[in-house]
């Protein structure tokens, strides 16, 4: 290298075995220049080499992330599968409650009215049934439709129940008052024995001249033959009666009486609270009897009706 002018240098070339001499004029900062060049363009690719693996350690980092993210919302399909099959079964539940309360109601003879069609729980429907097609395998991994269908079920199920509820408590009042009057209303025999007379005209049985209107039924009851409560209710009256002999009156409500005549002994007193089946009195032939038998009579707002329409 040789200087030549005071900004500028010359770098002469002499190829080894050549006669010719190339040379290269360039100003004095161009060497520096290069060096400097070169210098920043290692320092720049450094940059760029760590740059680069950072890049690449985040890249791993989110696949990872990326992986767990991925297990954990399977798992949360699952989950919002289960809780979707479980909304259905409260749903079938609460259907077959309802049927269950309509028969509950059919039994003790309350007919359905139509409010209660009104908050009637209706079937599992398609549309409750969509939600666990939008988790089939290959579906958007986008939960947020499956959790918004869920809330939404779980927020109509906790309606239907609400409405069940009230539904239940409404029909309790009617249903206990209806199974009441089933319980006071005279409904069984008074004795496991065969009828004797039936209610109406009959020929009088202790004259054999003309008819008498009998107000009851009779039973070939043995002596000291259990004779039971026909019906749940309160003893009105447990004594003596110049032509029914030792006799019992039972008030079950509802302008309803039974009356049990011609004991041999009473089992009950006035006031006493009798059930339906429960021993009152023993057969007998008491009063104006002509043989041991019970008879056995049935009053609705103080007149006597044929007592074996209610007997089952
Ligand atoms: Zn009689």
């Amino acid at each position: 290298m040789v200087k030549n002018k005071k900004n500028y240098a010359t770098f002469m070339f002499i190829p080894e075995g050549q006669s010719t001499v190339k040379s290269y004029r360039m100003p004095v900062w161009f060497p520096r220049f290069v060096t400097m060049s070169i210098i920043l363009l290692v320092l720049a690719s450094g940059v760029c080499f760590s740059a680069l693996s950072s890049l690449r350690l985040q890249h791993e980092i989110s696949r990872e992330e990326i992986g767990k993210l991925t297990a954990i919302n399977s798992s949360q399909k699952i989950e919002i599968e289960k809780l979707q099959k479980n909304s259905q079964e409260v749903q079938k539940q609460l259907e077959e409650n309802s049927l269950i309360l309509e028969e509950v109601k059919k039994a003790v003879g309350i007919t359905p009215s139509s409010s209660d069609e009104n908050i009637q729980i209706k079937l599992v429907s398609p549309e409750d049934s969509s939600p666990i097609s939008l988790l089939k395998e290959g579906s958007s991994p986008d939960m947020t439709a499956n959790i918004e269908s869920i809330e939404s079920s779980f927020a109509s199920l906790a309606d239907k129940i609400a409405a069940q509820k009230q539904v239940i408590n409404e029909s309790l009042g009617p249903i206990k008052s209806q199974l009441a009057y089933m319980m006071a209303k005279p409904s069984i025999v008074p004795v496991a024995a065969a009828i004797t007379a039936g209610f109406g005209y009959r020929k009088n049985p202790f004259t054999s001249r003309g008819s008498e209107f009998h107000k009851g039924v009779d039973f070939a009851a043995s002596y000291g033959q259990t004779i039971v409560a026909t019906g749940d209710g309160i003893v009105m009256f447990s004594g003596w009666n110049a032509g029914y002999g030792r006799m019992v009156i039972i008030s079950h409500g509802y302008g309803i009486t039974t009356l049990y005549a011609h004991n041999s002994k009473l089992l009950v007193k006035q006031g006493d609270k009798v059930k339906k089946g429960q021993a009152i009195t023993k057969a007998g032939n008491t009063g104006r009897s002509t043989g041991t038998h019970l008879h056995y009579e049935v009053k609705v707002n103080g007149k006597n009706v044929n007592p074996s329409q209610y007997f089952k």
